[in-house]
Formats: C-alpha cells, sequence, structure tokens
C-alpha cells in the first residue's frame, strides 16, 4: 500500500489505449508515459460485446453486467431502481470503503447511480459524456450539495452549455475547433477543481475521471492520421488534430494529479478505445422484421428524414432555430428510431452502442406479449444467427457482421434475463450504407451516425505505488478485478463484489 494508505484513480473515459501508446512513443504524452514506466500495467477485458454502456459500472461495481443490470439501451428497459432490487447487495467501490471507514472524493463517474447513503464528497453529471438524467442534458449534482454553488462560482459555467457532444454534433471545421477548445478548458477546470479538493479534504480514496477523451472521439477520430481511409487531411489542414491536443491536455491532467497524490498508490485506468464508426444499429429492426414478415416499410420513416434534412441547415440557420429544436430534439432524443411495437414482435433490436446491436427474442412466458415458445427457442436462434450471418454488406460483398454471441454463454449473474439474447458484432471493414441477403433481399441503412469515432473494445490500466515494481503482464485483467483489488489495498474485502482481488494487483511487502 501507498506510504500514507491512499489510492487515487484517475479515470481516462474511452481514452484509445492504441493512440495513447503510440503517442506516448513519440514523446506527446510525457506524464503518461512516466506513469506507465512506473506502474505494473496490462490490458483489461471488459465485458463481452457490451462494453460501451457497462464498462464503468463493471469496474465500479466490481461485477458484470448481468449483476448490475447497466449497459446501453437498458434505460428503456426498466428504472435502475427496480434493477437495483434485483441485486440489492451492489455497492461501488467508494461506498464499501465508506461503510469500512475511508474517506472518498469521487469526480464524475459515468452511469453509476448514486445511493442516498453518500458520505464523501461526489461531483457528478458535470462535464460528463453520459447524462444521467437522460436526453442530453447534464445538471450538476454535488454532495455536500453546498459544494455546487462554490463549483459554479470558482470554475465556471459549463463551455459545453451542459449537454453532451451528441447535443452539439460538431462537423464543420469552426464547431470542431470550438468544440475541442471547450474540452480543453473542462478537462483544465476539472484538474483545477480536483486539486484544489484533494488538497482540502482528508481523502484516503479519490476517483478523477476524465470523459473528454471520449467526446473527443466520437467527433475528432476522423482528424487524426490513425484514422486510416476515414482521414480528413483537408479539414486537418484546417484545424489540426483536435484529438491529439485533448488528449495532451488529460495528459496534463495526469501529471498534476499524480503530483498531487504524493506516495498514494496511484491506478491509471483506460476505460476502452475508439475507432471508426461504421454500425448497423438501426439497420438490425429493419433486418429482424423483414426475416420475419413484420416489416411497414413507410411506418416511422418520417423522423430520420427529418433529422437528415436538419443536418443539412448551414450552421448559422441551426443556431437561429436552437430555441424551437431543443425542446423537439429533447423529445425524440435516445433511440426512438428503432421500429415501433417491439413488445409485440418475435424478435426486435435493443441498443448496445454502435459496435454490436443486441437482438431480445420475445419469449413467452418472460417478454410480455413474447410469441416465441419456449421450446421453439432453440431453434429460433439458430435460424436467426444463420440468417444474420448470411446477410453482406454491399459494398464489400462481405459479410454484414462479424461474430454473434449468446449472452447466456458470458453473463450468469441474477439480472441476466434483462439482457438481450444474442449480441451481433458490425464488421467494421467499410461504412455500412446498403445490405443484402437472399432471405431479406436488399436493404438501405435508415441513417448513418453522425460520429466520426467508435467504440473498440479492451481497456488498460497502469498501477503504481512504493510496492509496485514496473512489468507489464500478459494475461488481460478482467474489469470486475480492478475494484475488489483496489479494495484489498486497504485491506477491504467485500461479499458485494462478482470479481476478486488478483494477486499481481498486490504490493511487495517488506
Ligand atoms: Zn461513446
Ligand atoms: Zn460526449
Amino acid at each position: 500500500m501507498g506510504q500514507q494508505g491512499k489510492v487515487l484513480v484517475i479515470g481516462l473515459d474511452s481514452f484509445d489505449s492504441a493512440l495513447a501508446e503510440a503517442w506516448m512513443a513519440e514523446g506527446r504524452l510525457p506524464n503518461l508515459a512516466r506513469q506507465m514506466s512506473a506502474s505494473v500495467t496490462g490490458r483489461v477485458r471488459n465485458p463481452r460485446n457490451l462494453d460501451a454502456g457497462s464498462v464503468w459500472p463493471s469496474f465500479c461495481y466490481g461485477a458484470d453486467p448481468s449483476f448490475h443490470g447497466i449497459f446501453d439501451g437498458s434505460r428503456s428497459l426498466d428504472t435502475v431502481a427496480e434493477r437495483r432490487g434485483a441485486a440489492p447487495n451492489l455497492r461501488p467501490i467508494w461506498s464499501i470503503l465508506e461503510d469500512a471507514g475511508k474517506r472518498t472524493i469521487v469526480v464524475e463517474v459515468p452511469v453509476v447511480p448514486e445511493g442516498a447513503d453518500a458520505k464523501g464528497i461526489r461531483i457528478l453529471n458535470w462535464f460528463s459524456h453520459h447524462p444521467t438524467e437522460g436526453k442530453s442534458r447534464l445538471v450538476l449534482q454535488t454532495h455536500p450539495p453546498e459544494l455546487r454553488q462554490r463549483i459554479v462560482r470558482d470554475y465556471g459555467e459549463d463551455p459545453l452549455h451542459g449537454r453532451m457532444c451528441d447535443y452539439h454534433q460538431p462537423s464543420t471545421a469552426d464547431e470542431i475547433a470550438w468544440f475541442r477548445d471547450a474540452l480543453v478548458q473542462r478537462v483544465r477546470a476539472k484538474t483545477a477543481l480536483s486539486v484544489d479538493l484533494m488538497r482540502r479534504e482528508a481523502w484516503d480514496f479519490c476517483l478523477v475521471n476524465f470523459e473528454d477523451g471520449h467526446c473527443g472521439g466520437h467527433y475528432c477520430w476522423h482528424l487524426q492520421e490513425g484514422a486510416g481511409r476515414d482521414f480528413d487531411a483537408g479539414m486537418a489542414a484546417r484545424v489540426g488534430n483536435p484529438l491529439l491536443e485533448i488528449y495532451m491536455a488529460i495528459d496534463d491532467a495526469v501529471g498534476a494529479l499524480a503530483a498531487e497524490a504524493g506516495g498514494a498508490d496511484v491506478l491509471v485506468y483506460l476505460s476502452h478505445g475508439m475507432e471508426h464508426a461504421y454500425t448497423g444499429y438501426r439497420l438490425l429492426d429493419r433486418i429482424l422484421a423483414r426475416l420475419n414478415g413484420e416489416l411497414n416499410e413507410t411506418r416511422n420513416a418520417l423522423l430520420p428524414q427529418a433529422r437528415r434534412a436538419w443536418r443539412m441547415l448551414p450552421t448559422r440557420v441551426r443556431k437561429a432555430l436552437q430555441p424551437l429544436h431543443l425542446p423537439l430534439r429533447d423529445r425524440f432524443y435516445a433511440d426512438r428510431d428503432l421500429l415501433p411495437g417491439a413488445a409485440t414482435r418475435r424478435c426486435h433490436e435493443v441498443y448496445c452502442g454502435d459496435r454490436s446491436s443486441g437482438v431480445r427474442i420475445g419469449l413467452a412466458g418472460r417478454d410480455s406479449g413474447g410469441k416465441v415458445r419456449p421450446e421453439e427457442y432453440e431453434a429460433y436462434c439458430d435460424w436467426l444467427i444463420a440468417e444474420l450471418l448470411a446477410v453482406r454488406n454491399d459494398d464489400t460483398g462481405g459479410p454484414l457482421v462479424s461474430e454473434i454471441t449468446r449472452t447466456r454463454d458470458d453473463f450468469h449473474g441474477p439480472l441476466a434475463g434483462v439482457l438481450p439474447d444474442l449480441l451481433v458484432i458490425w464488421s467494421r471493414a467499410a461504412p455500412i450504407v446498403s445490405v443484402s441477403s437472399p432471405s431479406i433481399g436488399r436493404l438501405r441503412h435508415p441513417h448513418t451516425s453522425n460520429r466520426v469515432g467508435d467504440h473498440r473494445p479492451g481497456g488498460l490500466f497502469m498501477l503504481a505505488g512504493p510496492g509496485f515494481s514496473p512489468q507489464r503482464l500478459n494475461d488481460d485483467v478482467p474489469v470486475i478485478d480492478l475494484a475488489p483489488s483496489l479494495a484489498a489495498l486497504f485491506g477491504v474485502r467485500s461479499a458485494a463484489f462478482q470479481g476478486s482481488a488478483l494477486e499481481q494487483l498486490a504490493p511487495a511487502r517488506p
């Protein structure tokens, strides 16, 4: 354990490890490089094919999505409270440490609901990618509540106007330059606040998470040469490499926070990565409906068209219409453009991020209105899998889907029943515009994402401290083992964790 019995966790949300390692090698991220050279380091294995929306709760609870029930799209299934009711012992690591008398500071954790029993300092929904209240609005919450006023006074209002990146959808050079500057400003403000809190408050466990690399990845991926065929050299000549600048600002933050940590153990955790954004999300729902003879071709075509028309308006006009657009956008934001009537269909798509899509079978006896009888279920899944694997991307002639997994093979907790039955992983060899197969004929994607970057699986961790000798682990570390391993640094064990403390992450004791 660190000399003061302290652990600092620096979260780098969706900060791509391959880009990070390349830029470290070029000397662009000196603080991360220094941290890495002093650390036990290794790759992190995230919940299989459910990465994007489940990685943070899996890290914080030390449990996979079949225990906490949280993944991208789970918000449309039921309420967090109901899901927590099925797993009452679930506690994030900081609550477990508070129960053991430790003092905590948490500055921003995505999609982990805060209980009413906070003892430590919490700053949530601030400079985040993930609105906790749905839609796109970020409303700063603090514990104690009076901290909120001080933060706004000392660090100013959110330069992104309290909205997540998908609300702004920057696409022109001017919009991207503004977006980059706003994200860098957010990073600096969060760093200053976190250093201030670490100095003022007595703490044993402090977690500070930066989500700006996440937002930057979604909208600036195409402006760095690692984007390959998507690299937009023309725009890069005008705005440079905004993602690198955001990563460099976060690198400065890592340096400042690690310096402030003194002799504490420091975990730097890169949750998951970024790559190009090719996706069949929303298209899958139409494929499923056509396979089952349930597709009404004209219904629900209006919303995508309206969105496309909006995006074609000049920025100046969009800005002028913002007051009108705002309530409409709030109403239709979220995943409304899947086909209607999911409950009455034999199966339907469930949003799981853009890299993979879920298929929920309407199983009689499990799902209200379910049409597939339990005795048909296996054969029905086999048929669906075979049909989906037969669909081709018309642009390449190659398969649309690279892999299909059954969640029951990977997840066995009490909430396994809320997960999709199947996870369909898109082949990202090329953009997905038009697809065909003997059974579905030809289908065009209703609309592709505005994001230029999207997640790839897998994370990276670096753990440094007085008891650790630098080394690179060969085996991937399961994300659910990180929280139990951190708790073990305090001598704390908890039955609430599904994962276990790893020997490789235990400090050498004299
Ligand atoms: Zn994302
Ligand atoms: Zn974002």
